[in-house]
């Protein structure tokens, strides 16, 4: 199932999204021949890529980071409006990585940072500790500490397949009185946790999941959208990068007299004679 389901509840008071990405994230861990815990911190980080990027209005892409200092140095996934993923993670190939590693033994210290760029604009950078036990716990508690936007945020995995459900608080309104809406908020966390695994992985499409939960809770549901995986990779966008360093630079990079990239997010390869950069 690949759904990123957008929903609204208590006439606007909250806001959500419901993302199942089997295939797709089938198709991003096919693109690298990863170790299976690789794959999956590198899935966890697109699908919290597509569920953070959900309430956000923007052009061009967000891209989530998780840098840690032990086996695993860099894991990067970008989403963009369309629905689009890909991504990698930078390991040391040394180190064995058990299947059932946590996030915690993963990244006992490290960084998040959220960044969304778009054409013509500052791009926009947020940062905080890996403090969490998850990945989901760690963007919780910024959503609590450094934003002070009310989150929830549930991920569930089984096998191969991740769900996320993702609740936010709205700036309150001010014909609700305050607690009342705290109170329905409440309520909505209580009715999102009580969600079953088995209801997550069974046959229930994202909005029959939605109803079961939130059917009280003046359910409104958008269209679905459909995430894929995606590199927009292209030769002649290498081509201008490897022109412009030095010949110094790209003299170091040349092989019987051609270089040849491979492209970090889908290894995709390019080769360039010698004539085409000099
Ligand atoms: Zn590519």
């Amino acid at each position: 199932m690949d759904i990123i389901q957008s929903f609204m509840l208590d006439d606007g008071l909250f806001r959500g999204v419901f993302i199942a990405a089997d295939q797709t994230l089938r198709e991003l861990n096919e693109k690298h021949q990863y170790p299976q815990a690789v794959n999956k911190i590198l899935d966890d980080c697109a699908v919290m890529a597509f569920a953070l990027s959900s309430g956000l209005k923007y052009n061009g892409r967000f891209a989530l980071q998780l840098r840690g200092q032990e086996k695993i140095s860099s894991v990067y996934a970008d989403v963009t409006k369309e629905n689009r993923v890909r991504g990698y993670v930078v390991y040391d190939q040394t180190a064995s990585l058990e299947e059932t590693a946590s996030f915690r033994s993963l990244f006992p210290t490290g960084e998040l940072l959220f960044s969304v760029s778009q054409i013509g604009q500052e791009p926009y950078q947020g940062i905080v500790q890996l403090t969490g036990e998850t990945l989901a716990q760690t963007v919780q508690s910024y959503f609590d500490l450094s934003v002070q936007i009310p989150t929830l945020i549930i991920t569930d995995s089984d096998q191969d397949r991740i769900r996320c459900l993702l609740i936010q608080k709205m700036p309150d309104k001010n014909d609700v009185p305050h607690e009342i809406q705290n109170d329905l908020w409440e309520t909505v966390r209580i009715l999102a946790k009580s969600v079953q695994h088995e209801e997550l992985f069974g046959t229930l499409t994202p909005k029959e999941i939605l109803f079961r939960l939130f059917h009280e809770h003046q359910l409104v549901v958008f269209n679905e959208q459909k995430p894929f995986f995606s590199c927009d990779c292209h030769r002649d966008k290498m081509l201008r990068f490897l022109k412009k360093l030095t010949p110094i630079e790209r003299e170091g990079l040349y092989q019987n007299n051609q270089i040849t990239t491979a492209c970090q997010f889908c290894g995709q390869e390019f080769t360039f004679k010698k004539e085409e950069l000099e």
